[in-house]
């Protein structure tokens, strides 16, 4: 049995599609994950869960937030792994920001982990970081289930943990992609 952690474990619960995909940049790309397939599986997230708590096992922390939406699930697993931990979601907020909602707060000084089911731009960790830096709390790291990021460092200080890397995955603008030119039907896996 796959203990997770594979793209094949992604490809087996269809979170790693191939094909033509507009994706929400307006690039298009021959690769989507869809990480929602994996939560709809709670045996096979815990999984890859696990494996990202004995990355992170070091690291001090009283809550784990996690951006909505896919943040959630992952960030109340992790959670869940570390008693007394308590388990946050940022969602969307005024304009580009992501804030906290139903009465969650922060202390200030408290320490927190970042989790994220896939960074690719990492726009929506940052907005989690800047959430929690409006209590005064302090990211103590940053998790990630897969990380596809075309950059071979993050924009972050603080340590950064992921699962799975993936490199090499393309997109293209949709006048320069050869999928397009091909003749090949775009799809968006997310509707
Ligand atoms: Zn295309």
């Amino acid at each position: 049995m796959d203990q997770g952690g594979t793209l094949a474990d992604l490809r087996d619960v269809g979170a790693y599609l191939q094909g033509h995909f507009l994706l929400t940049t307006g690039r298009h790309s021959d690769t989507f994950f869809l990480l929602a397939r994996l939560a709809e599986r709670p045996d096979r997230l815990r999984r890859w869960i696990s494996l990202l708590h004995e990355q992170m096992a070091d690291i001090h922390a009283s809550a784990i937030v996690g951006p909505a939406v896919g943040g959630i699930i992952p960030a109340y697993q992790l959670a869940a792994l570390r008693p007394p931990c308590r388990a946050l979601f940022t969602e969307k907020g005024d304009g580009d920001t992501m804030v906290f909602r139903r009465g969650f707060r922060l202390d200030p000084g408290e320490s927190v982990i970042i989790v994220e089911d896939a960074m690719t731009t990492g726009s929506s960790i940052q907005k989690a970081i800047d959430a929690v830096g409006a209590y005064g709390a302090s990211v103590a790291a940053i998790g990630t289930l897969v990380n596809r990021s075309t950059s071979n460092k993050t924009p972050w200080s603080v340590p950064f943990y992921s699962v799975l890397t993936v490199k090499g995955i393309q997109n293209w603008p949709p006048e320069d992609c050869p999928l397009c030119h091909k003749g090949e039907p775009l799809t968006k896996p997310k509707q």
